[in-house]
């Protein structure tokens, strides 16, 4: 096994991959979870509307929860089948896209998959990057992640994510032209990012095409059903739980799920998985996917945001659920049997 200089090595290289995973409580407990999250946090107002071109005319009322659960069953609740950009959370499919397509190495290598890449102490690290760390979740990893994506041609990439994602709902999405348009002409800073990126070689194709890529890809649509699909695709090994299609492997579902674990809520995704403790990645148009491996997925959508960017009901709907429920994945009990 050849060890990038600093790389961490584990030398688990052909020892079979065994999973660790428990069950849901019976369908019609669950279904009761989630009404009773709408119920508990449809009054609550906290939180502003993103300041985003177009973004910023969503109905702050919406709110919509669902989950979907590994075995197929679907549970709905509030505007669960309204429709929104689906912003940074395409970061987390389009991931597992480019994984799929190239492997865990030379994702790992091109893009990193740690909060900084330098040393955990760097101050440097805080100035290079705007004060925002270098990986997949953010935007300059999120870039150099789309460049990945496999297509001659920046319109084949973009078909290519599109399908992807699609699978991951089991169903077309589409793109919303208007939020699309919104942002190209005020995605001047993702211009410079990879521009940059581009400087550091991290960028082989036009960054410019690159950007419209990534720009169309935040721009495609879903409602917190898809959400809930594709989050229960990345807990059920790759499988979307509804079409029975399989989208990726088992392998880059578990790559992706410790990335998000790790970056996928913004600057406060320490504090996310110390309080909910599961992986998920949100979105600033009010979105949040979150994924108990093995069980299901959870979507959330709710357009006020706390001012990391994260939809304050949707964080509250799905803490409430992930006690309920039973999905943090650090939580345990004393085991008794045979005391
Ligand atoms: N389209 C947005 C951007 O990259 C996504 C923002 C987000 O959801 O965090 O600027």
């Amino acid at each position: 096994m050849s060890v990038r200089p600093g790389a961490m090595e584990t030398d688990v290289e052909g020892v079979d991959q065994a999973v660790s995973t428990g069950s849901l409580p019976e369908p019609g407990q669950v279904e009761a979870y989630v009404a009773a999250a709408y119920e508990r946090y449809r009054g609550h107002d906290d939180g502003l509307v993103a300041r985003y071109p177009v973004l910023a005319d969503a109905n702050p009322g919406l709110f919509g929860v669902a989950v979907a659960e590994t075995g197929g069953a679907v549970h709905t609740a509030g505007d669960a089948d309204v429709e929104f950009s689906i912003q940074s959370i395409s970061k987390a499919f389009v991931y597992a896209l480019v994984c799929e397509a190239h492997g865990h190495e030379i994702v790992r290598d091109r893009v990193g998959v740690n909060n900084t890449g330098l040393a955990y102490n760097s101050v440097m690290a805080i100035e290079l990057n705007g004060g925002h760390p270098m990986n997949p979740m953010v935007n300059a990893g999120a870039l150099a992640t789309t460049a990945l994506v496999p297509g001659a041609t920046p319109a084949e990439q973009w078909e290519r994510i599109r399908t992807g994602l699609s699978g991951f709902a089991g169903r077309q999405l589409a793109l919303d032209g208007v939020v699309y348009h919104g942002e190209v002409v005020t995605n001047q800073r993702n211009r410079a990012i990879a521009r940059l990126l581009e400087s550091y070689g991290r960028i082989d194709l036009d960054p410019l095409d690159v950007v419209d890529v990534y720009t169309r890809q935040c721009a495609l649509n879903v409602s917190t059903r898809d959400l809930a699909i594709m989050g229960a695709t990345l807990a059920d090994g790759g499988v979307n739980p509804v079409s029975g299609e399989r989208v990726v492997s088992p392998g880059v579902c578990r790559d992706t799920l410790a990335v998000l674990a790790s970056t996928g809520m913004y600057e406060r995704s320490g504090e996310w998985l110390f309080e909910i403790g599961l992986p998920a990645k949100s979105g600033v148009s009010g979105g949040i996917t979150a994924i108990a491996p093995g069980k299901g997925g959870i979507g959330t959508f709710s357009p006020r945001l706390d001012s990391a960017g994260n939809s304050v009901r949707g964080q509250r709907a799905t803490a409430y659920l992930s006690r309920t429920i039973g999905l943090n994945l650090f939580a345990s009990d004393v085991h008794r049997s045979g005391r």
